[in-house]
């Protein structure tokens, strides 16, 4: 494999663009809009930069990893001649099903076909194409130059020798793949949300207070952060819509959304991207501020 298409240059795309350029594919990179496209290879730039001062890369692979990289705004030019393509779009099923169908119809027929989505039924996905057989979830994580882990979903139809393929390219991009079948949440989501969800269950029911319950897995379980500034970091509208997908795909009241979380994400407290959520976020602060709702 060597040409990859990556769609949407969001959080995730230009992330996924960033890793394969960096790894001497030739990467072309697809979003709605130029202004979108030109704010991702600042981004990745700057993430490249930073690689190089910490002594992870030299100037000349940043360099030569940018020009691994081209944009596109349509879709057609950007995947004609790819051997894979690994969709990043909103996370949204009208959204995905239609890029899959015309992914079907622009891509040569030996293009395997990829979703980086959280919660969104692989199986469904290929669904929509004539190729069931090559399309699988490659879930990367955020920060994708950082986290180390690829979720690599086989749907109901993905064939043992895309599997492979993909186990292995992600391998080859310095990265620990994990292959998993195709069923709600897959394994990150479905072990992760509910944690988060029992997370804000103890808040609500006034168990303890915010900073009380990040201590108790901080230092207790040995996570980097707790799960409610987690909850933040992820945005609590994508917890919330994870939530609903267990919720509905298993059928058990276990996953039911805390009717906290469902208030915070009605009211548009959504963490980090809205700059409060269980936590207040002010700009160039690192300081971390409970939200003044929980402290009365
Ligand atoms: P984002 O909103 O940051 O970026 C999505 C990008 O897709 C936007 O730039 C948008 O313009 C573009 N887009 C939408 N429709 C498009 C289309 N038809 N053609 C081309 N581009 C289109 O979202 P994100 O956080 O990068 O998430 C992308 C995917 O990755 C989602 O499926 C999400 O569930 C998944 N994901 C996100 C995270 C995370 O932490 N953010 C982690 C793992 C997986």
């Amino acid at each position: 494999m060597k040409k990859i298409s990556v769609i949407g240059s969001g959080t995730m795309g230009n992330g996924i663009a960033h890793v394969f350029a960096q790894h001497g594919f030739e990467v072309s990179l697809i979003d709605l809009k130029q202004d979108f496209l030109d704010k991702a290879l600042a981004t990745i730039s700057k993430n490249l930069d930073r690689q190089v001062s910490k002594g992870l890369i030299i100037e000349s692979e940043k360099t030569s990893a940018l020009s691994n990289i081209q944009t596109f705004t349509g879709l057609s030019e950007g995947v004609k001649s790819a051997d894979l393509v690994i969709e990043a779009a909103t996370e949204n099923m009208e959204v995905k099903l239609d890029l899959f169908r015309q992914l079907d119809q622009l891509c040569p027929a030996e293009t395997i076909l990829a979703t980086n989505t959280s919660s969104i039924s692989i199986t469904k996905i290929a669904s929509v194409t004539n190729r069931a057989s090559q399309v699988i979830g490659m879930h990367f994580m955020n920060p994708v130059p950082v986290m180390k882990l690829v979720e690599v979903i086989r749907g109901y139809a993905t064939s043992d020798e895309i599997t492979k393929q993909i186990m292995t390219l992600s391998s080859n991009l310095s990265k620990d793949p994990v292959e998993v079948n195709d069923y709600p949440g897959f394994i990150a989501n479905r072990i992760l949300m509910p944690m988060i969800n029992e997370a804000i269950y103890s808040l609500y029911e006034g168990v303890a207070g915010i900073q009380e319950i990040d201590t108790v897995m901080k230092l207790g379980m040995a996570h980097p952060m707790g799960p409610l500034q987690l909850a933040d970091f992820i945005g609590l509208d994508v917890c919330l819509s994870i939530l609903k997908v267990l919720h509905d795909g298993f059928g058990n009241p276990k996953y039911a959304p805390c009717p906290l979380l469902v208030n915070m994400v009605e009211a548009g407290f959504k963490g980090v991207k809205t700059g409060e959520g269980f936590y207040k976020y002010t700009k160039g602060s690192k300081d971390l501020v409970v939200s003044p709702r929980f402290s009365k």
